[in-house]
Parts: C-alpha cells; sequence; structure tokens
C-alpha cells in the first residue's frame, strides 16, 4: 500500500501520487499516459485524472503496480472497477487479446496477456496472481496452456498452472527457471501451441527467449506479436527498440534473432516491457528494417 509520507514531490497535487517505493517498472504509464509518466528514475502522476472514466484507468493502474507504490484516497480508491481487468486490446481472428495489468514484482512489472480462443485460452507471460483475475479468467472458460517468453517472466506460473490445470510452455534453455513446465521446446524451431498460435525461439536477451505469433502470416489479418524483452516500442521516438544495456545473455545473437522476425506481418506489438504498438499495413517491416539498421555492427 502506497504510504503518503513516502509521496513523491514530483507528483502534481491532487488525490492520486507516487510514492518513493517506485521501482519504474514503466506499468502505470504505459498503462495511462495520460496521467502517469516516468520521471528520472521513478514514475509520477503528472496530471490529475477527471472523475468518470479517467479516474477509473488510474485506479486500474493502482492494481497494476508490481509494488503498490500508487496512492489515492481511500474514496476513490473504493471507486475501483470491480470488471478491470483483463483489459480488451484487440478482437483478432484468431482470438481475443487482453492485458492482465495485475504486474508482479518477481517479473519486474512485465506484461502479460490473456488469449481468449476456441481453441482453449492461453496465457503469455505471468501476471501477479490473485483472486479477481483469476475470476475474470475463469469467466472466460479458464486457461489451456501458458506460455513464457523466457526466464525473466515466470512469475507465479506455479500457481496459475495450479488454479487452472494448464500445461505451460518455456523454451528448454530457460527451463530452470521454470522448473515442472510441462513442454519445452529445444533448438531454434518454430513451434505450434494451438493452431494459429506459434512461439519462435528467439535467443538473445536470455538463452531461451522466445516470441508467440498468433495468427498465420497468410492471412487478410495483421499478425498479433507477443515480443518478451526481445524488442518494443518507443513511444519517445515512435520506432522499434531493442536494448544491448538490458541483454543479459548475448547481444550479437539478439541481433540475428531480431532479423528472423522480417517475414512476419505484425499489426500489435506486445511486449513484456517497453511501450505496446499498433503498426498499419506494412509499417511493421520498415520499421523493423530501420531498426535492423540501427543495431548493424559497422
Ligand atoms: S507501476 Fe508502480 S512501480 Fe511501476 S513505474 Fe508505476 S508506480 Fe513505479
Amino acid at each position: 500500500m502506497a504510504r503518503l509520507r513516502k509521496r513523491r514531490p514530483e507528483n502534481v497535487s491532487g488525490p492520486f501520487y507516487v510514492d518513493s517505493s517506485c521501482i519504474d517498472c514503466g506499468t502505470c504509464w504505459q498503462w495511462d499516459p495520460q496521467h502517469f509518466e516516468d520521471h528520472g528514475d521513478q514514475a509520477r502522476v503528472w496530471a490529475q485524472p477527471q472523475p468518470g472514466v479517467e479516474t477509473a484507468r488510474a485506479l486500474m493502474a493502482v492494481q497494476a503496480c508490481p509494488v503498490a507504490a500508487i496512492g489515492a484516497t481511500p474514496a476513490l480508491l473504493r471507486q475501483t472497477p470491480a470488471q478491470g481487468f483483463p483489459a480488451l486490446i484487440t478482437r483478432h481472428p484468431a482470438g481475443e487479446v487482453y492485458y492482465c495489468g495485475w504486474a508482479a514484482r518477481r517479473s519486474f512489472g512485465a506484461s502479460s496477456y490473456l488469449v481468449v480462443r476456441p481453441q482453449g485460452n492461453v496465457l503469455v507471460d505471468s501476471p501477479r496472481y490473485n483472486q479477481p483475475l483469476t475470476q475474470a479468467i475463469t469467466a472466460r472458460g479458464g486457461l489451456a496452456a501458458m506460455v513464457m517468453s523466457h526466464r525473466d517472466d515466470v512469475a507465479d506460473h506455479e500457481r496459475w498452472a495450479e488454479a487452472f490445470g494448464c500445461p505451460r510452455w518455456v523454451h528448454h534453455a530457460d527451463r530452470d527457471a521454470a522448473p515442472g513446465a510441462e513442454y519445452c521446446p529445444e533448438g531454434e524451431d518454430p513451434v505450434w501451441v494451438q493452431e494459429g498460435l506459434q512461439l519462435i525461439p528467439t535467443p538473445g536477451h536470455t538463452a531461451g527467449s522466445m516470441v508467440a505469433v498468433l495468427g498465420a502470416a497468410n492471412q487478410d489479418a495483421l499478425q498479433v506479436l507477443f515480443s518478451g524483452d526481445h524488442l518494443w516500442w518507443n513511444r519517445k521516438h515512435q520506432r522499434l527498440a531493442a536494448s544491448q544495456q538490458y541483454c543479459w545473455w548475448s547481444w550479437r545473437e539478439q541481433v540475428r534473432s531480431l532479423a528472423k522476425l522480417q517475414h512476419l506481418n505484425v499489426g500489435w506489438l506486445l511486449p513484456g516491457h517497453g511501450d505496446r504498438h499498433c503498426f498499419g499495413p506494412g509499417e511493421w517491416r520498415s520499421h523493423l528494417k530501420a531498426l535492423l539498421a540501427s543495431v548493424a555492427e559497422p
């Protein structure tokens, strides 16, 4: 629970605030950039929400924060939407895609996603385990599988698997982070979790990093790419980004793995960290080409 006595002075005055326990994970300003922003090494409230829809969104940021660093008055907190997360991102022909909120500290606030599909629902990376989200997933039909992009974002995988009896997928090279995972593909060949949902090994950020792709490349609809920490959108510079600074295994391999995504036709890019983004037709390949040019060795 956020503490008023730890309220950061950088917050604008008003009922919502970020306190000094913020770990700068980005969850709040990615979810609600209208009111939260990165400010130095921590977040702050830069504009107070108006009553109604804006306040509801800010209250969901309170829920999503992995370390309870966002505070508001008790009266406002009582208005937290009961049916908040998961929040719909897009209705794709291959499945409805939701942002789970409820970020986990163990995954440094990484974003996780729920894909609701006729073939069975899939959880991509692990949100913080909690009852409201469990009930919301149950109401949508439970989970048929859980996919983990890499070792950093496994968080509460055991509890989700236990709650829904679903098998877990993690690459063999990151398997030690999720012992007990039922499916551990090896090597770099793509594998299908279900019809229309593919995992592509993209070693680099970690040895066992994988991205998940919803939808087929030859479909008219653009694909949804769950990219873990392999790459993400940079809202400020309006470009794709990947980081050598935050590469834990091999930057050379990560660059090579970026090139493996050139055949995709991505609409939504949904990363673990960094900004989400919706591309128009043809935009993905030009942005990826620019990223590859920027990371190429001279
Ligand atoms: S979600 Fe919480 S920990 Fe993450 S940046 Fe915002 S206030 Fe900080």
